[in-house]
């Protein structure tokens, strides 16, 4: 026997709790279920901006908004001129949630604990009547004339709309094929560098606050901070590029060259300086002082990279030395080996082609009544919130475009 429901969500994730809060608040003569495959849902909200959950991020301009989603960049500008980063903000306020804004734009909850949007969520779905059926795995999906039938680990559901919201789920998408859509292979999003190199090898926790980087051969740069890890490099330069380039860097096999400024100064004006650095400190020894606003500990491996060893006083530097120093200063080159996750967030880039939702609606172009939300279209963020603000605007959308048809 089929449970009849007017829509049906698949996924209680992040974009499928919004979705379904929404459409019960607004209308509670409709029956609403979530099916959840797990036991418990909003999992990756539990992980999220490791245990806070970076709610969001204080950019406030559509156009500007945009430039942080390496997939999705022209697609969501429409969409965010509906529902933003301060729609997200009052939204959560008026559940009792209050945000509040890190230095760097980052947005959390004042509890800091991603539990309190857990139970925001929970709380809301409880009162508006949202059924949430958890250990509901779904394994096909039909798009009948009228009706989608859906058959789940624990019987099988009929709804005339249905909303998507599995994240990154391979099965998911696999059954989106089978209906028609294309779906963009996916690739990891926002990943840190292997690298294995002496320069770095004893200096983990080191941090260049400033720097820009470029992938060798390629179009691929970023610029910001850069932190060094026990394996490699990470912090948002690196994750920049991870995201802008995840497509271009698998295809490399995450097997590349990066060029390093970190002093974000030509080749001329960083020999100039030093050049000047010779004349005033004459008789300090090189490795003690470091220049540039550099960290001593980077310094002092870079010097040592450019033929200059401990005891060495700047005036006793000829051109040779003066030249590696400027060439490890603004075209450091590393090699990087691999790749490793990003602990405070990761995301996939690939989902259902970009051509194929209407991003008026986020209805399916293939399938009428079909919507989706969230990571199962191919949208994705760098780090600070960014992915979050897509799964709420595209369920915002979504869910009342729903409702209206
Ligand atoms: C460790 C980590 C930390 C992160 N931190 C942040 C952060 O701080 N800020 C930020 O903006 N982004 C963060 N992200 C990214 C963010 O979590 C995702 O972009 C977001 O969760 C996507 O929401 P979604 O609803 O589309 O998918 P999800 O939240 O992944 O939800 C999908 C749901 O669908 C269910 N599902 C899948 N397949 C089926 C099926 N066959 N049947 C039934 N149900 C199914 C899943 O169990 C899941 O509950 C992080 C990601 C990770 C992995």
């Amino acid at each position: 026997m089929n449970t009849q429901k007017d829509i049906i969500i698949i996924g209680g994730g992040a974009a499928g709790f919004f979705a379904a809060i929404n459409i019960a608040e607004q209308h509670p003569e409709l029956s609403v279920a979530i099916l959840e495959r797990g036991k418990e849902g909003l999992q990756k909200v539990k992980i999220s901006g490791g245990g806070r959950c970076n709610v969001t991020h204080a950019e406030f301009i559509p156009s500007e908004l945009v430039l942080n989603y390496p997939r999705g960049e022209k697609e969501l500008l429409g969409p965010f001129h509906t529902f933003m980063t301060g729609d997200t903000i009052t939204w959560f306020e008026e559940r009792g949630v209050e945000l509040k804004i890190e230095e760097d734009g980052r947005m959390f909850p004042v509890s800091n604990s991603s539990q309190t949007i857990i139970d925001c969520f929970l709380n809301e779905a409880e009162k508006h009547k949202v059924e949430v059926l958890y250990n509901h795995s779904v394994k096909s999906i039909q798009a009948l004339e009228n009706n989608f039938l859906i058959e789940t680990s624990q019987g099988e559901f009929q709804s005339e709309k249905l909303l998507i919201a599995t994240g990154s789920n391979p099965k998911i998408w696999n059954l989106l094929e089978d209906l028609g859509h294309t779906i963009i292979q996916p690739v990891p999003s926002l990943f840190t560098f292997d690298i294995n190199d002496k320069r770095i090898k004893d200096i983990p926790g080191v941090v260049a606050k400033n720097v820009d980087i470029k992938v060798v051969g390629t179009d691929l740069e970023s610029n910001g901070p850069v932190l060094i890890t026990h394996v490699g490099m990470s912090a948002p330069a690196i994750l920049k590029l991870s995201a802008f380039g995840a497509v271009e860097l698998a295809k490399l096999n995450y097997n590349f060259k990066i060029e390093i400024n970190f002093i974000q100064l030509d080749v001329e004006a960083c020999l100039e300086q030093l050049k000047d650095f010779k004349q005033e400190y004459a008789k300090k020894t090189v490795v003690k002082l470091a220049q540039f606003d550099l960290p001593k500990r980077l310094w002092t491996q870079l010097v040592l990279a450019s033929d200059i060893n401990e005891t060495m006083r700047w005036a006793d530097l000829n051109k040779q030395q003066l030249e590696a120093l400027t060439q490890q200063l603004t075209k450091a080159i590393f090699q990087v080996t691999g790749k490793s996750t990003f602990k405070d967030e990761f995301v996939t880039a690939g989902g259902v082609d970009l051509k194929e939702v209407n991003f008026k609606t986020f209805e399916s172009k293939r399938i009428p009544n079909l919507y989706f939300a969230g990571e199962v279209i191919d949208v994705d963020a760098v780090t600070g919130g960014f992915n979050f603000q897509n799964a709420w605007t595209s369920a915002y959308i979504a869910s009342t475009s729903i409702m209206l048809r």
